[in-house]
């Protein structure tokens, strides 16, 4: 393709997308192919020979169209959201039509400084502490996903309280001691957190243990309990190393009592607290939620993904750090070959020290973009639009108390809610009866005949969920919260509008009466 061609292949291609951006409200959220479905359309082999784009460009709608759910659609109510935005596109083409593997400054000295600069605006914008930006000892990075931070934080934490059990030591005798301690490291994080930090745990060699929440507590992790497993860790001869505190849980999008946590870790200096904020770290941007951070200079390092709710087409994980050092002194290895006269300097960053891979992305152009185009206020505007809906949608449940039962929410735009089943003795509904509270089906929960009743739930529950997701209209999720099974609304899509939270309860309503007029529901 040269550039004349170039210039004809994307500008059809742009206008392929806006196209698609123009028709999403029209097209079926999710993708119905069946497993399999693409490898007997393609050729069993690569082309001998190269086709024009008028020739490939079609079977993006032939062959790709059909199996792919659409995220950006305003029915898009699972998950987290992926928001992507026109900014956050041209970002991404500028980036690829740069492509470089900025692993050192060197590299590219324009991608590691607008980083750092973007790094900063996000954390001021965000409210973060001043110790996280750059002009101390601090500082951000952009990853590819919350996993990928989580993982790397870990493994300089791991690191940290290695080197600090081996203080004092050298040599062989170092050598010993930090293996003697390695078998005995344990990461910790809410039974509540994402799964991430357990696979964290896997990836740094360590072990892992869950911190308990409760229903009463809306599942966030509490000081006292963090407090005990550590106790706990340490009378079975562990080494806590790491735990993970959660602003936003993937199931309920909990927020662990950070004031109370920073006050118990005091006695455990060499616990590394990463406070992950995948998805409602962005609610930060709101100045009535940046009380949240302030607890935050206890804390070792932080992520949010701006690429769930941040208008950034993904990938766009940060992540910062109070003390970098703590990174690069874990993370910085220089073999011949990438050392340069500016790395021995001190005076650059070279952000391979700040991660896992060695190549990186130019993904702050996206990120300088999207808060060029749509400034502080415009950030605060979507993020405001999507809580407002959620307030909207879980008002809407609440008026169906014989049919719905919140379990948690609305917070951060989600709302997490159970089906309640009929009454099975005497008729009637669960809505008749005087106690009608889906506290009864839990406190029934024991493992007898007296779990039945939170089976029965959960049974209801999942099939009208399921029956939901088969009719196509909306996309949502589930989850299982503390042996519950409950249905999780979040309208983040950019196109989200009142309009489709309204018809999504409508369908929601709908299938319930529909699952619960059934025999034996
Ligand atoms: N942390 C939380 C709270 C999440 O909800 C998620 C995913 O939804 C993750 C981490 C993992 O995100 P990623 O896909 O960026 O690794």
């Amino acid at each position: 393709m040269d550039t004349n061609q170039f210039r004809e292949a994307a500008h059809a291609a742009i206008e392929d997308i806006i196209e698609y951006y123009n028709t999403l409200p029209s097209r079926q959220v999710v993708s119905s192919v069946s497993p399999g479905y693409l490898a007997p359309q393609l050729p069993t082999t690569a082309p001998t020979t190269g086709e024009p784009w008028s020739a490939i460009q079609p079977d993006i709608d032939r062959l790709i169209m059909p199996g792919l759910t659409h995220w950006q659609h305003p029915n898009f109510m699972a998950f987290f959201p992926a928001n992507a935005s026109f900014p956050g596109i041209v970002g991404e083409m500028y980036s690829s039509a740069f492509t470089a593997a900025a692993f050192n400054w060197l590299c590219s000295p324009a991608i590691t400084e607008l980083e750092t600069v973007m790094l900063d605006w996000v954390a001021q914008m965000l409210g973060l502490p001043e110790c996280f930006l750059s002009k101390g000892e601090g500082g951000g990075v952009i990853q590819g996903t919350a996993s990928e931070v989580i993982a790397t934080v870990m493994v300089a934490a791991r690191e940290r309280a290695l080197g600090r059990q081996a203080k004092g030591l050298e040599g062989k005798e170092a050598e010993d001691r930090i293996d003697a301690c390695r078998g005995k490291m344990v990461a910790l994080g809410s039974e509540q957190a994402h799964s991430s930090t357990q696979k964290g745990a896997i990836i740094a060699g360590t072990k892992f243990r869950t911190v308990s929440t409760k229903r009463e507590d809306n599942y966030a992790m509490k000081g006292a309990e963090v407090k005990r497993v550590l106790e706990e860790c340490k009378a079975n001869g562990l080494i806590p190393y790491y735990i993970t505190v959660s602003l936003g849980t993937t199931g309920t999008c909990a927020v662990d009592e950070f004031d109370a946590i920073a006050e118990v870790l005091k006695d455990w200096p060499d616990v590394w607290v990463h406070v992950d904020a995948a998805y409602a770290g962005s609610a930060l941007v709101l100045p009535e939620y940046q009380h949240l951070t302030k607890s935050f200079v206890h804390f070792d390092s932080f992520n949010v993904n701006m690429h769930k709710w941040m208008l950034t087409n993904f990938d766009c994980s940060c992540m910062y750090v109070k003390k970098r050092s703590d990174l690069t002194t874990a993370l910085s290895i220089t073999p011949s070959y990438l050392r340069n006269a500016f790395s021995d300097s001190g005076l650059v960053t070279d952000y391979r020290d700040w991660q896992i891979p060695l190549g990186r992305r130019f993904r702050a152009l996206k990120v300088w973009f999207v808060l060029r185009s749509y400034g502080i206020s415009g950030i605060q505007a979507h993020i405001r639009g999507h809580i407002r809906l959620g307030e909207i949608f879980g008002s809407l449940i609440k008026t169906r108390p014989d049919v719905f039962e919140i379990l948690t929410g609305p917070v951060f735009a989600l709302t997490v809610f159970t089906v309640l089943p009929r009454r099975k003795a005497g008729g009637g509904t669960r809505g008749d009866l005087p106690d009608s509270s889906h506290e009864r089906y839990l406190n029934d929960f024991t493992p007898d005949a007296s779990g039945q009743a939170l089976m029965e739930a959960n049974a209801v529950t999942q099939k009208m969920y399921e029956r939901v997701n088969e009719k196509g209209e909306i996309y949502i999720t589930s989850s299982v919260i503390g042996g519950v099974y409950a249905i999780r609304v979040v309208s983040g899509s950019p196109a989200a509008e009142e309009k489709y939270i309204r018809r999504a309860f409508e369908i929601l309503v709908e299938t319930a009466e529909e699952v619960l007029g059934e025999p034996g529901n």
